[in-house]
């Protein structure tokens, strides 16, 4: 009985490579029932201290539309246009970025 007991050895061999694959393919599958809703996110910059001269917002909107990334300091999402941190103001992009080091 020693065949028996070499593809006992060998089924028991392959479930312990099978499963952790089978694990990792089910988050897959799961990801993608349920997807992250990166679709939904916008250009937050209205929702920084931007500069207003009667009640409107005086920002540029031209690439709110490109590809949004996450600002590490305050978490928000913006365009690359507004991405980077501008505490001074000026109208060259960026966000007011409630950061406490400068
Ligand atoms: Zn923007
Ligand atoms: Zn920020």
């Amino acid at each position: 009985m020693v065949a028996v007991e070499i593809v006992v050895a060998l089924i028991g061999g392959g479930v312990s490579i099978v499963t952790p694959l089978l694990g990792y393919y089910i988050y897959k599958w799961k990801k993608k029932l349920d997807p992250e809703p990166s679709e939904e996110k916008y250009c937050q910059i209205l929702e920084t201290e931007v500069s207003r001269v009667g009640g409107f917002p005086l920002i540029n909107t031209n690439r709110c539309q490109e590809t949004k990334s996450q600002c590490p300091t305050c978490n928000k999402y913006f365009c690359p246009f507004h991405k980077t941190r501008n505490n001074n103001g000026d109208l060259n992009g960026g966000h007011i970025c409630p950061d406490n080091n400068p």
